[in-house]
């Protein structure tokens, strides 16, 4: 592995002049995009599209009595699912970009407008990390990610479970997302935009924003 992608190499992206920067004030801003025809927020990064929006995580017991949770898991059946060639809603998640290629032709626009407007669900424990990827009950953890095993585990992934590793690759890209727009949201709240917090926080002065975040008086 000597690229990021077909046009950048690592060399490129960490130690050219335009990738180079003296410090984290000149990294130019990258947008975030409103995509309509999908109902998802995306940006392009490095040749690589991130796309999605924030979903709500259920806890593994509503999930277990099956109290209203739904697109927690992504459809196996993808475009051949029978429940949405039917016209009706899968309990499973459809990505509103698949979902297209059958607009108009297997699916109405009324019905294509029905899945735009489901969101990607979560399991808490999805975000787990497992090595163990053999065992039946780690299913919707994640699989790599993690630096010491990265190479091995890419280089693995190439040869074993093609059509599982796929359910896993986009479980992570949805969740990234997920997390990146949690993020933006944050900053956009200034909750953790460090350069407005005062150098010293009294948490207890109900009359600072931030005192709402601990009740104890703590040196930051
Ligand atoms: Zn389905």
């Amino acid at each position: 592995m000597d690229s990021i992608s077909e046009h950048v190499s690592y060399k490129e992206a960490t130690r050219s002049n335009t990738a180079l920067r003296r410090g984290i004030e000149n990294i130019p801003d990258t947008p975030l995009y409103w995509v309509n025809n999908i109902n998802q927020y995306a940006f392009k990064l490095n040749n690589t599209i991130f796309r999605g929006n924030i979903g709500d995580i259920y806890n593994k017991d509503m999930i277990r009595k099956n109290k209203n949770t739904h697109q927690i898991t992504i459809c196996t059946h993808g475009n051949l699912c029978k429940t949405l060639l039917s016209g009706n809603i899968c309990k499973f998640y459809h990505d509103p970009n698949e979902l297209k290629e059958i607009l108009d032709t297997k699916i109405t626009k009324s019905i294509y407008n029905e899945y735009k407007l489901l969101y990607r669900n979560f399991m808490n424990t999805s975000w787990l990390h497992t090595e163990k990827h053999r065992n039946i009950k780690n299913n919707s953890m994640r699989r790599f990610g993690s630096r010491d095993t990265l190479k091995y585990d890419f280089d693995l992934m190439q040869i074993n479970d093609i059509e599982y590793n796929d359910q896993c690759i986009l479980n992570y890209k949805h969740q990234c997302i997920h997390d990146i727009l949690v993020i933006i949201g944050l900053n956009n709240k200034n909750v953790i935009n460090q350069k407005t917090v005062p150098d010293k926080v009294s948490y207890k002065d109900i009359s600072n924003r931030f005192s709402l975040l601990n009740d104890a008086d703590i040196d930051i």
